[in-house]
């Protein structure tokens, strides 16, 4: 009789991953030291505010700051969409406070620049989407932090290269990665016309296999599907990407249109921080 291996070379790998997974999913402490960009913000009762942080230990963390709007307080300026600050979080999950906070980047030149903030409003409104609070994201925070930097200094159509890597890096992390090698309704990985981006197939169609004129006007010429497939496989590599006048808002539209799908939320342009997002309840 064959005798059965407890776990394959699979199980083991998957093991593994597991075992630097509780390695390193650090549990916060009930006072942490923390750098992280705020979000969004949120007015709540008289004085208080709900503020949405982006951390690098831990990902999404929802604080509430006690007393920030009464004048003076020595945090309340320190809150801003879109800044990096470094703040003392205290409290246990769910009823999360913050206790100081100080900038530590402004990143001026992006809030300078609407274009910039555009594209930004869109990541943090598609993060939101995907992902859960207080799970470690430090790749992602990372480039977020980087985004910040770079986007008001790039051309539009590099902007727009950039919006679509960290959007697919967000589709891969939370495992709804579209297929892009073939035709979810015929199979053919080489297509001959246009095809269409469909979050509720998981990937795209030919146009011909496409039975309705939803999406339709997102639909990608095969070059643009060439460029999708590279910036899927080399997302760090964005900005090497050369577009023709107009291909990359294209590229962007489908892309933004497949997030909002996949994430069961709309990507409203020009979205206000102030008033954002369904939150937990202090009260
Ligand atoms: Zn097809």
């Amino acid at each position: 009789m064959r005798k059965q291996l407890l776990f394959s070379r699979r199980h083991v790998k998957g093991l593994y991953s597991l075992f630097l997974t509780l390695r390193y999913t650090k549990v916060m402490a009930r006072r942490e030291k923390l750098r992280a960009l705020v979000l969004s913000r949120k007015d709540i009762n008289e004085a208080d505010r709900l503020i949405t942080l982006f951390s690098r230990p831990y990902g999404i963390i929802r604080v509430m700051a006690k007393g920030v709007r009464r004048i003076p307080s020595r945090r309340g300026g320190h809150l801003e969409p879109l800044t990096e600050v470094l703040c003392i979080v205290t409290g246990s999950e769910g009823r999360r406070y913050l206790a100081a906070a100080e900038t530590e980047n402004e990143y001026s030149q992006l809030h300078a620049n609407d274009e910039a903030i555009s594209h930004m409003s869109m990541l943090v409104r598609a993060l939101l989407g995907f992902f859960r609070e207080e799970e470690p994201r430090e790749e992602l925070f990372d480039a977020f932090c980087q985004a910040c930097d770079l986007l008001p200094t790039l051309p539009s159509h590099k902007k727009d290269a950039l919006e679509i890597a960290l959007m697919l890096v967000m589709l891969r992390q939370s495992g709804i990665f579209p297929a892009l090698k073939a035709c979810t309704e015929c199979g053919q990985g080489q297509p001959v016309e246009a095809v269409v981006l469909d979050a509720s197939v998981g990937g795209w169609r030919c146009l011909s296999c496409h039975q309705s004129f939803q999406g339709t006007h997102a639909s990608l010429p095969i070059r643009l599907l060439k460029a999708l497939r590279w910036l899927g496989d080399y997302p760090h590599r964005a900005l090497m990407l050369r577009f023709e006048p107009l291909e990359s808002r294209q590229l962007l539209v489908a892309v933004r249109s497949y997030v909002e799908t996949a994430a069961e939320m709309p990507l409203k342009p020009n979205w206000n921080h102030n008033q954002t997002l369904a939150s937990q309840n202090y009260a």
